[in-house]
C-alpha cells in the first residue's frame, strides 16, 4: 500500500517546559510550507527559540466557513499544512475539529503527531485509576453546568476536567455536592512548569487545601469515577460466573 501524502499535520507544542517539543515536531514544522497557528505571537516565540522561520499564518477564524474551504482548496493544490495551538495537541479543548474534518472530507491526508498535552500527565499521576476514563474538558460556565454534572453522577470512570483557577472552588464545591464529599481527586497545577503541583485528596480535603494555598495558572482536575457502580457492577459479574459454573457443573453430572 502506498503511503498517502500528508497535507494537514497537527502539531503538539509544549504545555509549559519547552524542552517537550519533539523531534519530529521540530522536523515537521520545518519541511512544511505553511504553519497555521492559534496566536501567531504566541507560537512566534517558540518558532524563534526553536530557530524556525516559516510562513506562519493565524487561524483564528476558523469557525468560518470559507476560511476553512479556502485552506482545503490550497492544499488540494499540493500545500502542506502544519497546526499548532498556544499548547499542548491541536484540536483538544483548542480550534483544530473543523479543520480537520473539512480536510479528511475532501478525501486528503491528515496527521497527527504525538506528543505534549496536559490530559494524560495529569491522569497518569493521580493515582486514579487509568484503564478508563472520560475528557470532559471545560465544564460549561452556566447554562448547561449543571445537567452536565448531572449526568455524570453514576460515571464509573475517572473523569478529567479541565478547569481555569477562578472557578476550580466552585467546581470542587459543585462536585462534592453533587458525587459526595469523599470522593476522591486530584488537581494537577502548572504541570511541566517551575511550580508544578499535584495535590490528591478527597474533593473535601482539596477545597480546604484551596482555600489556605495559592490557586494560581492552569489546572487539570481528576475525579474518580463513581464507586457504588463499578463495585455493584462486579458484585453482578460475579453473580453471574457463579450461576454459570454452577450451570456448567449440572451440564457435566447430566452427560
Ligand atoms: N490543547 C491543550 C492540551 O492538549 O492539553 C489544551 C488547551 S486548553 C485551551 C487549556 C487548558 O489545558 C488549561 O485551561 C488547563 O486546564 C490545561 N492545561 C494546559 N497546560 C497546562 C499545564 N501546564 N498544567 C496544567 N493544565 C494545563
Amino acid at each position: 500500500m502506498s503511503q498517502a501524502v500528508v497535507s494537514l499535520y497537527l502539531v503538539p507544542t509544549p504545555i509549559g517546559n519547552l524542552r517537550d517539543i519533539t523531534l519530529r515536531a521540530i522536523d515537521t514544522l520545518q519541511a512544511v510550507d505553511v504553519i497555521l497557528a492559534e496566536d501567531t505571537r504566541t507560537s512566534g516565540i517558540l518558532l524563534k527559540h526553536l530557530q524556525i522561520s516559516k510562513n506562519l499564518q493565524s487561524y483564528h477564524s476558523f469557525n468560518e466557513h470559507k476560511a476553512v474551504e479556502k485552506l482545503v482548496e490550497r492544499m488540494k493544490k499540493g500545500e502542506t499544512f502544519a497546526l499548532i495551538s498556544d499548547a499542548g495537541t491541536p484540536a483538544i479543548s483548542d480550534p483544530g475539529f473543523l479543520l480537520v474534518r473539512a480536510v479528511l472530507a475532501a478525501g486528503l491526508e491528515v496527521q497527527c503527531l504525538p506528543g505534549a498535552t496536559a490530559f494524560v500527565p495529569a491522569l497518569v499521576s493521580s493515582g486514579l485509576p487509568n484503564d478508563r476514563f472520560v475528557f470532559e474538558g471545560f465544564l460549561p460556565h452556566k447554562k448547561g453546568r449543571k445537567t452536565r454534572i448531572d449526568a455524570l453522577l453514576n460515571e464509573t470512570r475517572t473523569l478529567i476536567f479541565y478547569e481555569s483557577p477562578h472557578r476550580l472552588l466552585k467546581t470542587l464545591e459543585q462536585l462534592a455536592e453533587a458525587f459526595g464529599a469523599d470522593r476522591q481527586a486530584a488537581v494537577a497545577r502548572e504541570l511541566s512548569k517551575l511550580h508544578e503541583e499535584t495535590a490528591r485528596g478527597t474533593l473535601v480535603e482539596l477545597i480546604d487545601y484551596y482555600q489556605v494555598n495559592p490557586l494560581k495558572g492552569e489546572i487539570v482536575l481528576v475525579v474518580a469515577g463513581c464507586a457504588e457502580q463499578r463495585e455493584s457492577r462486579a458484585e453482578k459479574q460475579e453473580k453471574k460466573q457463579a450461576e454459570w459454573k454452577k450451570e456448567k457443573k449440572s451440564r457435566k453430572e447430566i452427560d
